[in-house]
């Protein structure tokens, strides 16, 4: 049998035919209800001429033409091609031409983004808009999807290497590239975090990272095989985000660390009612220590920290306290946890320096992350040499520094490109921000290296206050001087109102360098 992603909604629709699927605003759908929908909206796609192996870009929210949307191209043959609703015109016409898409469908409110590049695009054949049909004239999409064939489908016989994704990576360090993922790469890491993540068909998740980025993207997978409920929201905001986890019992959120802040924040200003508690699933940056604590013991819940990439699907290592290691002191549990890990089943994960050797188990030695599994893509899209150089001897070379403790847990250090050198010492930008973080006044904390005349670089902040707080920048340089070696500590601050953040919430270092850059003139 092959790996193939729609053989999850089938024991969904087989197990689960009427239990809720999805909730999206007002509307919910049981597995069988989605399922008729899946198989028009193949239908629907066969018509407009899509064939194996033809890209569909999708421009939505997080919403249930979303979640079809991924097994209605899936059983044609298609590849998905996720695009970032937060981009600009011209980066959709670089999305849509680069990847070859064929079809472009795309939600109501967002297709004005659309319209001033449509003479330009290459290859698309037809852009179906998500109209809500009493909204407009036009042929609403509910409407198309009921003048299609039928509910029952012939799905297009599937290898489980053939690629059914094509994601665009955050564009946090330089420009987006395309990342093929197989149906294979993706059934088997789905398989590793739904066991990991101990996802039940009693999870109400509710979806806080968009799925149009890796991290939203693989767990509709493991929530539907599970027959799951999912809850979509259009805006994700902290007062949303905490009404929705009463009203449908929500059980489970994966976020970035930026956005469990915002949680935080509003939880000890507005005291909302939490009468159950979540599992936190933390991706894609480096969450500050203190967090870990204040989730566990302020809202009672549990964190767990994953780390990865888009081109490894993208889960590789999972923060668990082993349970030989369950009566380490308190103190240490917390510390392990604020590590990214030890590697999910079915990955290899390692730790090595320059020269291909593993770095010492102390905590100390500092290499890049390598990995090698079922979860690693088959490539960059229409970029080799970038392949060749990512992937080496059959190891992802990630690009992410880290160290290896004396239990065998990564600790990620930095973005190779983030480290900070001075005076020849490598300083983690993480770690300082986690100090920062400590700081009562500090809100946001982003730190980058600065020139320095005799150290070559320092590390300079840029931080967002808290409400009504106020601290000058010597404060905050004697304070990073107190926790840190000095060598580690600011250098000087650049207060903001907001730090830059890609559409999954990671801060975005290269716009503050740039913005240092500008006002150094
Ligand atoms: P681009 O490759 O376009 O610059 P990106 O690397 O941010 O963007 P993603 O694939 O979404 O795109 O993110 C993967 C990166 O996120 C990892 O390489 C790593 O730097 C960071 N990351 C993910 N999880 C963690 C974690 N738990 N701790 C620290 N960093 C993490
Ligand atoms: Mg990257």
């Amino acid at each position: 049998v092959p790996l193939v992603l729609p053989q999850f909604l089938d024991r969904a629709v087989n197990l689960y035919g009427d239990k809720k699927a999805i909730i999206s605003e007002n509307r919910v759908l049981t597995y069988g209800q989605l399922n008729e929908r899946v198989n028009r909206l193949s239908h629907g796609l066969k018509d407009a001429g899509v064939e194996k192996g033809d890209r569909v870009a999708y421009l939505a929210p997080n919403s249930i033409e979303m979640l079809e949307g991924f097994y209605g191209v899936f059983q044609v043959g298609g590849v998905m091609v996720p695009l970032n609703i937060r981009l600009k015109p011209d980066d959709y016409l670089f999305i849509l031409n680069h990847s070859e898409s064929k079809v472009l469908l795309v939600d109501q409110d967002l297709y004005h983004l659309i319209t001033p590049i449509q003479d330009q695009l290459i290859t698309v054949e037809q852009i179906i808009v998500h109209y809500k049909d009493d909204d407009t004239d036009e042929l609403g999409y509910d409407e198309w999807m009921i003048q299609q064939s039928g509910d029952v489908f012939a799905r297009v016989p599937l290898d489980e290497n053939d690629v059914c994704s094509l994601l665009y990576t955050s564009g946090t360090t330089g420009n987006p590239k395309g990342v093929m993922l197989t149906h294979r790469n993706n059934y088997l890491h789905a398989l590793s975090s739904m066991h990991h993540l101990r996802v039940t068909d009693e999870d109400v998740l509710l979806h806080v990272l968009p799925m149009f980025h890796v991290n939203g993207w693989g767990s509709p997978f493991y929530y539907t095989a599970n027959g799951a409920t999912q809850v979509c929201l259009r805006k994700t905001t902290p007062d949303t985000i905490f009404e929705a986890l009463e009203k449908h019992k929500v059980s489970v959120m994966h976020m970035a660390p930026t956005v469990l802040n915002s949680l935080l924040q509003y939880y000890e200003k507005n005291t909302p009612s939490i009468e159950q508690a979540v599992r936190v699933i933390i991706a894609g940056s480096a969450p500050p220590p203190a967090f870990v604590t204040r989730v566990e013991k302020e809202l009672g819940w549990e964190f767990i920290q994953v780390y990865g990439m888009t081109e490894s699907t993208p889960l590789s290592l999972i923060s668990v306290v082993r349970s030989h290691l369950k009566d380490l002191p308190v103190k240490d549990k917390y510390r392990i946890k604020s590590k990214a890990g030890i590697s999910m089943i079915g990955c290899e994960v390692t730790v090595v320096t320059e020269q291909g050797k593993e770095v010492a188990h102390d905590g100390k030695e500092i290499g890049e992350v390598i990995t090698r599994s079922n979860n690693v893509m088959l490539g960059y899209w229409k970029n080799e040499e970038a392949t060749m150089e990512t992937i080496r001897n059959g190891w992802l070379h990630t690009g992410d520094m880290a160290t290896i403790d004396e239990y065998g847990h990564i600790d990620i250090v930095d973005r190779k490109k983030d480290i900070i050198i001075s005076g020849g010492e490598n300083i983690s930008s993480i770690e300082v921000e986690g100090v920062l973080y400590d700081h009562p006044d500090v809100l946001e904390a982003a730190v980058i290296a600065v020139p320095h005349e005799k150290w070559g670089e320092t590390p300079h902040a840029f931080v967002v206050l808290r409400e009504g707080r106020s601290v000058t920048e010597q404060e905050l340089v004697i304070f990073s001087r107190e926790k840190l070696a000095h060598f580690k500590a600011i250098t000087g601050v650049t207060f903001v109102n907001e730090l830059p953040k890609t559409a999954s919430g990671k801060i975005q270092k290269v716009v503050l360098r740039n913005e240092f850059w500008e006002a150094a003139g």
